[in-house]
């Protein structure tokens, strides 16, 4: 969905975001309940209810060899060599939009937010990005209602691009 903005081959050398520090695990993305029954190993999910949606969290923990802060365990879906190994139909919305992210704010209402964190798109002009943004919002809007599971709280400092009162 960000094409646009996000070449495939670029993402092929980085990869920063299919794998997570500690600290970071909040940000794995949740599973839909269509694709965790598609999965062999159903012992590694965890079935969660966040904001009134049953979906399955990825049980990263105990993939951590060390004490390191900066250790980080790829997602169940990564490939070293291939990289992500879902089809467009299962991979989670907040992968396709990445670094864009649906949040809601402390005011109740609703923004797409970019995450500071990937180096690619913070070398694209912000107004750029901006206009990837309201032209996905719609798309993202209609996902988010039926899976509110991918709606994080803002966090202060994401660049807000687009804004809305509701789903
Ligand atoms: S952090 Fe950005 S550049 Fe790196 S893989 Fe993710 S989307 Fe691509
Ligand atoms: S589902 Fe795919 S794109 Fe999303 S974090 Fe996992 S490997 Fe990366």
């Amino acid at each position: 969905m960000l094409g646009e903005i996000l070449k495939r081959s670029v993402c092929a050398e980085c990869r920063f975001c299919c794998s997570f520090r500690r600290v970071s695990l909040w940000e794995v993305p949740f599973v839909s309940e269509e694709l965790f029954k598609k999965q062999p190993d159903k012992e590694l999910f965890e079935k969660i209810e966040v904001r009134g949606a049953v979906c399955y969290r990825m049980i990263l923990d105990n993939d951590y060899k060390t004490e390191d802060p900066g250790e980080e365990a790829p997602c169940f879906f990564l490939d070293p060599q291939r990289g992500c190994t879902l089809n467009d139909e299962d991979k989670p919305l907040d992968c396709k939009i990445w670094p864009l992210r649906i949040m809601e704010t402390d005011k109740g209402g609703y923004v797409i937010a970019l995450s500071p964190t990937c180096p690619a798109v913070n070398r694209v002009p912000l107004e750029r990005v901006r206009r990837v943004a309201e032209s996905i919002e719609n798309e993202v809007r209609i996902y988010a209602k039926k899976h509110p599971y991918i709606i994080k709280k803002y966090i202060d400092g994401y660049p807000i691009l687009t804004e809305f009162d509701e789903l």
